[in-house]
């Protein structure tokens, strides 16, 4: 697989699975296991049981994890879908590029 460069803060769109066509920022990003979580994308309903006495128990409903390559970016230049490239600038510091408009992905 593909590794895809993923960082929090990262804006992305889900292109498979349930939430297909969602949006969202990535919360934490797992490289170990290619997962990510996206904020409000794949959520996931948990029953809670009251550990303590007088605790209150209920469902929470929380992001359940997806795999990477079930996301892509969102340049927030031109706003597409797109993957990222990497290019060094003069001074040698390495930046994430969008494919579509090749703009700085981070600045
Ligand atoms: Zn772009």
């Amino acid at each position: 697989m593909k590794f895809n460069h993923i960082k929090k803060d990262d804006q992305v769109i889900v292109i498979s699975g349930n939430d297909k066509g969602k949006k969202g920022k990535v919360l934490t990003v797992d490289h170990e296991n290619g997962r990510v979580i996206v904020e409000g994308v794949n959520i996931a309903t948990k029953h809670r049981k009251p550990r303590r006495q007088g605790e209150q128990g209920g469902i929470i409903k929380q992001e359940a994890a997806l795999n990477m390559s079930n996301v892509m970016h969102i340049c927030k230049k031109c706003g597409k879908p797109t993957r990222i490239g990497y290019t060094v600038l003069k001074d040698g510091s390495k930046v994430r590029v969008c494919k579509k408009c090749n703009e700085n992905f981070d600045d």
